[in-house]
Formats: structure tokens, sequence, C-alpha cells
């Protein structure tokens, strides 16, 4: 049954395979020839199979689950270095349709107060998320054809890369929107988003037909085999991600890098991301009532595996995470994070209050500014990074992987992560954190390998002290 290359989705995530994979890992989770052969494997920066990486998942000797993190952490350094690249979300809309048992914007919760932003409501948030010094948003709508038809998507999208700002603008929108068809994803891509995000919340069949009992999402089928869709349609970057705490995180791992093997296999190019969600309390939603919840420690354990078995995809954690845990898998892989969300509809421009009936869909652990965000990353030894150039480039996909794979980053990445901060620097931050910024560009230029780049990255900066902006390798 089990066929990687089908386009069907009960065969390339085929519950037989799933099941023998964690059989194979419970078998071999102390057998010290198959875990050392699998490692010395992700050393050589082969990335793991589904089952290799669920062996180590398993695997609990703590000498070899050090092993794996100290990997983990040496292949963040090698591919990403020490940038991270920062967005925020940006909720459209919170009608729908569905019947998400775990989403508190499902069809039949009445007390949550429903929105959905008008185009001048969409500038007033824009500009508020600008005046933050964003450059990368995620814009996220419940699925509803009658409130939320594509259009009005595509006119959102329209709105958001019209505005300027001051020195603001927004360079790179991705889209987490429902499951759709290959023209709407066409119309999408026409409309230039960045990555196309969709997170399968569970890889398990049946316990995705319980989760979602209502609304087209019910459809396992018709969401599982929407990124082949979303691709088909012109997209090359597409995010997964699954909902950690609604089923059994193993069987959501296997899951979940199966489906990145399915996408290099047909497509040539895996998953641009994966996004590590766990279930929060939010309104009408009690996350103890889904009893697949996992400690930070396997949490860590998730990431830093993830980061082995595709070393190229890279990984987003939100605010539902908390400052702490946050700071945990950083080093672990991690290469994007969002800062200072909001998770109510026009919440950056008029913020809800207290006492206000809400309309966000989950409680914000980490509840930082921007500001803070960014000076908390600098100190920690990152470059807090706004970089949206390879998209704009038109290096999406497996040119972008190319970058990724050619290990470029310290020539690319590297001097378009400190010209990007500058600008956060001069127009947005406070003053401590504009000081440890600059004193961060000068150590880091020196660090660019290619003696043209350098220059050109550093004549650039100065250029930015100058007024001038958008400057990208
Ligand atoms: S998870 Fe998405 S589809 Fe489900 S209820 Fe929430 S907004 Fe709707
Ligand atoms: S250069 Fe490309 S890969 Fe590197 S940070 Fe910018 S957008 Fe990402």
């Amino acid at each position: 049954m089990y066929n990687v290359s089908s386009l069907k989705a009960e065969e390339f995530i085929s519950d037989e395979e799933i099941r023998e994979t964690l059989a194979y890992a419970d078998a071999n989770k102390e057998n010290l020839e198959v875990i050392d052969q699998i490692l010395h494997k992700a050393k050589e920066r082969k990335g793991l199979t589904h089952r290799e990486a669920s062996v180590l998942l398993a695997c609990e000797l703590p000498e070899k689950v050090n092993e794996i993190f100290a990997l983990a952490e040496q292949l963040k350094k090698d591919y990403y270095g020490n940038r991270i690249v920062l967005f925020a979300p940006l909720y459209l809309s919170n009608y729908c349709v569905n019947g998400c048992v775990y989403c508190p914007y499902h069809a039949k919760n009445k007390h949550i107060a429903r929105k959905k932003l008008t185009q001048e409501e969409i500038i007033k948030e824009v500009t508020a998320l600008q005046d933050m010094g964003h450059k990368r948003l995620a814009i996220e709508a419940g699925e509803d054809p009658v409130n939320n038809p594509i259009d009005y998507i595509l006119e959102c999208i329209h709105t958001i890369y019209s505005i300027k700002h001051k020195n603001g603008a927004i360079r790179r929108v991705n889209v987490n929107i429902a499951a759709t068809t290959v023209e709407n994803y066409r119309k999408l891509k026409e409309a230039e988003i960045g990555t196309y995000i969709l997170f399968q919340e569970t890889y398990h069949r049946e316990s995705y037909e319980k989760l979602h009992p209502t609304g087209p999402k019910h459809d396992y089928a018709y969401h599982t085999e929407a990124m082949d869709r979303a691709m088909e349609g012109g997209i090359d970057d597409v995010g997964l991600g699954v909902l950690f705490g609604l089923e059994l995180y193993r069987y959501e791992f296997a899951g979940l890098l199966m489906h990145a093997e399915h996408l290099e296999a047909v497509h040539g190019v895996g998953p641009h991301t994966i996004s590590v969600p766990r279930i929060k309390h939010a309104d009408d939603i009690d996350p103890s009532a889904f009893d697949n919840s996992i400690s930070d420690d396997i949490f860590a354990k998730i990431c830093a595996l993830i980061r082995i078995a595709v070393p190229y995809t890279g990984m987003i954690i939100s605010t539902r995470e908390s400052q702490e845990v946050r700071e945990r898998v950083l080093p672990l892989g991690v290469s994007q994070i969002s800062g200072a969300s909001k998770t109510s509809v026009g919440g950056y421009a008029e913020p809800e209050t207290p006492e206000e009936v809400t309309s966000a869909q989950f409680d914000v652990s980490d509840q930082r500014t921007l500001d803070e965000v960014v000076n908390w990353l600098i100190k920690l030894g990152y470059i807090p990074s706004f970089c949206t150039a390879c998209y704009r480039e038109g290096r999406t996909g497996d040119r972008f992987m190319a970058l990724c794979k050619n290990m470029q980053i310290l020539n690319c990445c590297h001097p378009n992560a400190l010209m990007t901060l500058k600008e956060y620097l001069e127009d947005y931050a406070g003053d401590e954190t504009r000081k440890i910024g600059m004193e961060l560009i000068e150590q880091e230029l020196k660090k660019i390998p290619n003696p043209k780049v350098k220059r050109i990255a550093a004549e650039h900066i100065h250029d930015i002290a100058e007024g001038k902006r958008d400057f990208r390798f």
C-alpha cells in the first residue's frame, strides 16, 4: 500500500507503514549498532528517512540523546548560522464553517467575537505592524466561502503589499488558509505570496475525522493532498506542520517526515518550512481535554530530530511557546520565530481589552514587544533577520534549496540579515537595542567569507544609515 510517490493520501501517508515504523523503532531503540549507523548517516548530512528518525525519537539512551542534541546544534550552525528570521501572523477573519474541536473559531462557538477585517482595517493593522518593524507576515483566515472567499484573500494580499508607511513595507506575505483548489493556488501564486502554509493537524486518519466532525475540512484526503495541488498550481514553497497534542507524537512525527519525503519524491523539492505548534488554551478550548500533550523535553527532541532529518527545511516556532521554551529550542534548529504576535482579528491596531469578548485563536505565551524580542535575540548571540530576499529574487523551491545545500548562508543570508537588521535598528529600535545591534553588525560583518560580498554589504550598511533601504543579495 505504501507508495511515497502516489498522489493518494492513504498511500503516501500509509497507516500501515507508520505502524510498522513505530514497531521497528521500538525494536531498535536500544540497538546501538542501528542507532550508530543512523547517527553516522545524519553526521554526513544526508538527512534521515522517517524510519531512521523514528528510531532516534524512540531511543532514550542518555548518551545517544545527547549526541542527537549536539548534532542538531551543529547542523543548525552549519546551515543557518546564527540568524533567526522574524515574522508576525495577521488574522484577517475568524469566520469559519468547520468544526475543528481544538480551535475556538469552530462554527458552533457562539460566544467568540466574529470579525472580518475590511481593507481600511487591514491598512491600519499593516501600518501598526510596519511601525513595529515587521517585513514578513503570515496571513490567517478561517474557511468560509461566503465571508472569506478567495477573492477576499487576494484583495487583502494586494492591499498588504501596497501599503508603504514611512520606511515600512511588507515584503513577503505567507498564506495560511484552508485547503483549496489548484485554480485558487494558482491565483495565490499570481498574487505573489511567499510560502503556502497548511497544518495537517494530525496524520492519523481516524482521529482526524473525529477532530474535524463537520465542514469541508472533514475530508482527510482533500486536506492531506492539498500541498500537491498547491505545487501543481505553481507554489513551490510550502510549509507543513502538525498540532502536537492531538494524537500520539511518534505517529505524527513519522507522518510529517513521510509527507516531506512525498513532496521531495513527487515535486523534487521538500517542504520549505515545518511548524511545530502545540495545543494551547483558548476561548472554548481546554488543552487538558487532549490527552496526548507532550512535555518540553519531548518537544525539544522533536525539534532536534526535524533538524537532523531534513537539514534544509526551515523550522518555525510561534508565540504559542514561552520565552523559556523558545530559548531552549532556538539552538536546536529553529530558523524562524514570530514576535509580538496578536492572534485576534484586528489586534495590532486596537488590542483587545481583558473585558472584551475575545476574537483570538489561542493564548499567546510570549507577550514581549518586537523590540524586546530583537534585544533578547541579540543578547543570546543571534542575528535577528527581517530578510525576504529569496522570494523576491525568485529563489524559491529548488533554487532556494540549492542555496542552502551549497552552504551559501554566510555569503547570502548572513549579509541580508545584517542589512535588514540595520534597517530595523535605524527605523524602529529602542536605544539599547540599537546600541547592541550596531555592535553585533560590526562583529558579524567580519565573518562574511567572500571579500567582495563583505565589501558590498559594508557599503550598503553605510548607505542604510544615510537613509537608503531595501538592499539584498
Ligand atoms: S482550525 Fe482553521 S478550519 Fe478549523 S475551526 Fe479553526 S480556523 Fe476553522
Ligand atoms: S537570503 Fe533567502 S534563505 Fe537566506 S534568510 Fe533571506 S530569504 Fe531566507
